[in-house]
């Protein structure tokens, strides 16, 4: 399945796993893939990959492929198979006839990290110009929306400001809520070799993830901290900084604002914030707060990297905010071996962003609010634009269950299986009048949808994709798509069958257009990324070769600007009732809600999804090592078979989420982030009991 023989060609393209985004080389016969080989001139990746890029493509061929449109007038009726043009007609008059009998607003779009950029951009611009309002949002709701506004705040970009390779220049690495070894396995080689060449390491994570300890290294500090603690934590670290005099002045001074350092200072400096107090909340010793804040804060070039841990909690965007300004009040900005990093999850995270799939965000990350910019995409694409913010995905389900959002463009997203409260997500999109959705697989949406239209995969498709460093990569069609069309193709039918014709003739103009319009963008085009390899945006005339490390001579906002931090606990209480914390994470074999990796070879290593349990809880208990468990909580039930292990703090379990009968978003709850509604995923308040399953 994995091998199959001699090539005869092979095309550079970019991983659709991780958001890492390793180059591979295709390599082919005929229009079969025959086998997967890292790129050793990829600029992420320099000839590395992991057991998902390198063995799980098989999916992009798989008999569940859907290559032919389905409609049907209800969800209770069996699909009909219908031509592309009947499909996107029956769309497009659906959408219309909703909008007419229930206004403008009452329809909007979803696209996907999963998506292109040229994709994701022309969803964005499908909802905007041809739907007339901004209900677009994308599943970066759900991972590092709070990413995107903690760091615009702070820094004034909603990015990471480094390059991968810059690790290999930190001499102190602090990872928050992050797994990169089963999540971002490709750097997370790469870090434990920096780790083995001597750099220290810091990590702060509920869990014994298997980097805090290698062969040839060990962890300085592992901060177990309550799930749900983070800012009691940052703030705590920020105490000692700041009261220990570890602070550096000059780079303070200099590059940021006096004003909101000085709050800062003051606010962090409170008792209540020292590690003393703090330990009552985090549970992280003291003693091992003050020595990793001073190993932070004075061991050399220190890089802070983050993922999901840190952004899907009621205090997402709060904790961003924190990692943002530790970083800053030690000078950790600006140059190679610092910075804040965040772990992107899907491949193009960050690009889904960049393009403009917020509905509050143009392309660029620029207010819908904001005249010049809208003026400047009006022109172009000859529409009055809304200036309101539109719908986001949580609000689109409390719209449809309040019965004023009716219908949906679903590309590339598996909102029922991935968003939290799998209950609530259901019962929003029964209440819809025409649900279409664009995907390679019938996925669990689909069993809502009234239009199904065949996306392709990756392999079958050209465009770029952005990494986590903000490197634009080529994707590159291997074989033609099975369905006939190329997602943009799809969309770019839509909008023509609802009356707003879009012309391009291939993804480069999309390119083009981006380009033009986004200043970050502005020196971007497929010629020079066929020349280059791969470009780091911002890309213009100032950095006409992209940007590797980002403000380096100043902060994109002209001066840092410290934000305040206050903890405040999550309404997601533990009770006499559900005593247990749920917390969440990935495995390296498998992928997010398993979609593709699970029809994969992948399986092989990894079939289901566990429930990690401490000892001590499941004596309590009675459960034992392999037992199946159910697991309640204030959202619902589901049964899992458990580990016992001491990598679990007590009172705190975790499961992956990569297997749908799992159901692990049957029992998270709707608690989000309280600036971006990013879903709190990490924290759930649960018990769990030994079951009998038949
Ligand atoms: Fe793909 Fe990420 Fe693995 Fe690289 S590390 S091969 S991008 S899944």
């Amino acid at each position: 399945v994995i091998d199959k023989g001699q090539a005869e060609r092979s095309v550079v393209t970019t991983c659709a796993y991780c958001g890492v985004g390793c180059s591979f080389k295709a390599e082919m016969k005929g229009t079969e893939v025959v086998r997967m080989v890292p790129n050793k001139d990829g600029h992420a990746n320099h000839g590395h990959a992991c057991v998902k890029g390198r063995f799980a493509w098989g999916y992009a061929t798989h008999p569940d492929r859907i290559t032919t449109p389905m409609i049907r007038k209800r969800i209770d009726q069996p699909w009909q198979k219908v031509s592309w043009d009947e499909a996107i007609q029956y769309a497009a008059s659906e959408f219309r006839r909703i909008q007419a009998q229930h206004g403008r607003e009452s329809i909007g779009g979803i696209t996907s990290s999963r998506c292109t950029n040229e994709e994701t951009y022309l969803v964005q611009k499908l909802v905007r110009a041809a739907f007339g309002n901004n209900n677009v949002d994308t599943c970066a709701r759900v991972c590092h929306s709070p990413t995107g506004y903690g760091l615009k705040q702070t820094l004034g970009e909603s990015a990471g400001t480094q390059t991968f390779d810059s690790v290999m220049q930190a001499d102190v690495i602090m990872v928050i809520g992050a797994n990169p070894t089963d999540g971002h396995p490709v750097f997370g080689s790469q870090l434990k070799r920096r780790l083995r060449q001597g750099a220290k390491l810091i990590v702060a994570d509920p869990r014994a993830i298997d980097l805090i300890k290698g062969p040839h290294y060990r962890a300085a500090h592992h901060l177990k901290l309550r799930p749900g603690t983070n800012v009691a934590l940052a703030n705590a670290l920020a105490h000692v900084i700041v009261t220990e005099g570890l602070v550096d002045e000059a780079f303070v001074a200099e590059r940021c604002e006096a004003a909101s350092f000085a709050m800062w200072r003051e606010f962090v400096a409170r008792p209540e914030h020292s590690p003393e107090a703090s330990a009552a909340i985090t549970a992280v010793p003291a003693d091992a707060v003050r020595a990793a804040a001073r190993l932070y804060a004075t061991g050399g070039n220190a890089a802070i990297y983050y993922g999901l841990g840190v952004t899907e909690h009621s205090q997402g965007s709060t904790m961003v905010m924190a990692i943002a300004n530790l970083a800053m009040a030690t000078g950790n900005v600006g140059r190679l071996g610092v910075g804040v990093n965040p772990l992107r999850g899907q491949n193009n995270v960050q690009g889904s962003c960049d393009m403009g799939s917020f509905p509050h965000e143009l392309p660029g990350y620029r207010h819908v609010s904001d005249a010049t910019t809208r003026g400047l995409f009006e022109r172009a694409w000859g529409v009055t634009l809304d200036p309101e913010p539109g719908l986001r995905i949580p609000n689109m389900f409390e719209a449809a269950l309040d019965g004023s959002f009716k219908g949906l463009y679903c590309e590339g997203e598996d909102i029922a299986q991935s968003d939290p409260n799998t209950q609530h997500v259901e019962a929003a999109l029964a209440a819809m009048e025409c649900v279409v959705v664009q995907d390679i697989f019938l996925n669990e949406t689909a069993k809502f949808a009234h239009v199904f239209l065949p996306g392709a995969s990756f392999l079958e498709k050209n465009g770029t994709f952005t990494n986590a460093e903000r490197r634009i990569s080529r994707v590159r069609k291997v074989m033609p798509p099975l369905a006939g069309k190329e997602d943009w193709e799809v969309t770019v039918a839509l909008a023509e069958a609802l009356g707003y014709p879009m012309s391009y003739a291939q993804p480069s103009e999309i390119m083009d257009e981006i380009a033009r319009l986004t200043p970050s963008f502005h020196g971007v085009s497929y010629d020079k990324l066929e020349r280059l390899g791969s470009i780091q945006w911002p890309c213009n005339d100032d950095a006409p070769e992209g940007t590797p490390i980002m403000h380096v001579d100043g902060f994109v906002r002209g001066k840092g600007r410290f934000m305040p931090t206050q903890y405040v606990a999550t309404e997601e209480k533990v009770t006499r009732r559900f005593p247990l914390i749920l917390t969440t994470g990935r495995i390296l074999s498998q992928y997010n809600v398993g979609a593709q990796t699970r029809r994969t070879a992948n399986v092989a290593w990894h079939a289901e999804d566990r429930l990690e349990i401490h000892p001590v809880d499941a004596e309590d208990r009675g459960i034992e090592n392999g037992a199946w468990v159910g697991i309640a909580s204030r959202a619902g039930e589901t049964v899992l078979r458990a580990t016992v292990t001491e990598r679990m703090q007590p009172g705190v379990v975790y499961t992956t989420f990569h297997f749908p009968e799992s159901g692990a978003n049957v029992i998270t709850t709707d608690n989000s982030d309280w600036a971006t509604n990013c879903p709190e995923y990490k924290v759930t308040a649960v018990e769990v009991m030994p079951v009998t399953v038949p």
